[in-house]
């Protein structure tokens, strides 16, 4: 089984999404099943209506789940866990206030040596446990030897019991930290591989730990992946705009575009241009680059292009509020100059425009739309050109110009000749 664990405190990351696909795509190729756990314990944190908003991204790039649950849900199992830990003496009381434990951070920071718990509680005894009324966390002791692991894309790791150190599981609230419930969600859901970020790679050895001393021998797999950087090269964060899968949509980007840039980045595809189902035949895991990928907006605004290109004309009308190819095929003329939805709408709305009758070109204009009151069905553009000039005595300049402003409210634009065919259907609509 494989699972995406998403916080719900914040707009998704493009991060997050890319980390949901790769998890999506390994778990269709492996014939797994694939589940969401939202990652909800840390209540301070979490932002109500942001897991609903992870589910309908899913929704929107066509990433469909087995499952969808809580992790606070499994709180009392995440308890009995951290009872028994205590009991068979593998994690222990710690009564460190939160000022004492800055304190020690601080001083650690001073004298510029990385920062490590003093073990002053770790040989308290029962009595004294029990003698104490001061609230606790709970803490695990930290491993005897090198907790090691070997990682898809980073290959071999090792880490030193003291870079794993013995760290809380339990809050002071008996609510799990993060490591401690997702070791042991990934534990009780029988996990198989572990598809996430690079900035979870010292966890890694921590939730090892944790499933070692509840005596799961069953190896789980990981492959974390490198970060993403801004278009200046560094960790692309909240303050690129463009790092939110919402502000993306709200650009205009296409749920399918957004997927094929994110799958193609920082790996060798045999294509460039792809749906997520084409990647799930030939997707690769181990290829992704070890070195972090750098995102770029024209690449991702040229595959916009591509997918509006190949899109089903009647699908993409939906986007301008029609339900009709004609008006798909109208706004894929409109590719050369927009490459989002947010960009072509104008066109669009330009064209079903009242149009500027008051302009240099108006009374032109004002003769031609007379003509077309009355004129026949006009098929093609080269008839509509005939009858437009015979009825009008219009030539050149004088009727080309106006012309255009009449059909598309704009003076420039795609060949007239293309769009004709899209919108003759609208002619009435339009020359209003
Ligand atoms: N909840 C974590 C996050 O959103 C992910 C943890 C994981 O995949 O293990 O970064």
């Amino acid at each position: 089984m494989l699972r995406f664990a998403p916080s719900p405190t914040g707009d998704m990351h493009i991060g997050n999404l890319r980390v949901a696909i790769f998890n999506y795509i390994v778990a269709r190729q492996r014939d797994e099943r694939f589940i969401v756990r939202i990652e909800d314990t840390d209540k301070e944190r979490n932002i109500e209506g942001k897991d609903r908003e992870i589910l309908e991204i899913l929704q929107l790039v066509g990433i469909r789940y087995d499952e969808v649950y809580h992790q606070s849900h499994n709180l009392t199992i995440h308890q009995h866990m951290a009872i028994k830990m205590l009991e068979e003496r593998k994690a222990f009381a710690c009564f460190c206030s939160p000022e004492e434990l800055d304190a020690q951070r601080e001083a650690a920071k001073e004298s510029k040596v990385a920062y490590r718990y003093s073990g002053k509680c770790e040989m308290l005894s029962d009595a004294e446990v029990l003698a104490n009324e001061k609230p606790f966390t709970i803490r695990i002791k930290k491993p005897s030897n090198e907790v090691k692991f070997r990682d898809l894309i980073k290959g071999e790791l090792s880490f030193a019991p003291d870079d794993i150190d013995s760290f809380v599981i339990m809050r002071a609230d008996k609510s799990p930290t993060y490591n401690f419930a997702c070791a042991v969600d990934d534990m009780i859901h029988d996990i198989s591989l572990v598809i996430r970020g690079e900035d979870h790679v010292s966890n890694t050895p921590k939730q090892i730990h944790i499933r070692n001393l509840l005596g799961y021998d069953k190896e789980i797999s990981y492959a974390h992946l490198p970060i993403i950087l801004n278009e200046e090269g560094k960790k692309m964060s909240k303050r690129d705009a463009a790092s939110s899968v919402k502000w993306l949509f709200e650009e205009g980007f296409l749920p399918e575009a957004i997927a094929n840039y994110l799958i193609l980045l920082g790996n060798k595809t045999p294509e460039e241009i792809f749906t997520l189902e084409e990647a799930i035949g030939w997707f690769d895991l181990e290829k992704i680059s070890r070195a972090a990928a750098k995102f770029d907006l024209d690449k991702l605004r040229f595959i916009n292009r591509e997918h509006m290109k190949r899109m089903d004309p009647k699908e993409l009308s939906r986007a301008f509020g029609f339900a009709d190819a004609a008006i798909g095929e109208l706004a894929k003329c409109y590719l050369e100059e927009g490459s989002t939805i947010k960009e072509i709408k104008p066109k669009i709305e330009a064209v079903f425009s009242a149009k500027p009758f008051d302009s240099e070109w108006g009374e032109q204009m004002k003769r031609l739309q007379e003509a077309l009151e009355k004129a026949p069905i006009l098929e093609s553009f080269d008839e509509l050109k005939e009858y437009l000039s015979k009825e009008t005595g219009l030539k050149g300049k004088n009727f080309f110009k106006p012309l255009r402003l009449l059909l598309t409210g704009a003076e420039h634009g795609p060949e007239l000749s293309h769009l004709y065919r899209h919108l003759k259907s609208y002619l009435m609509e339009i020359i209003k």
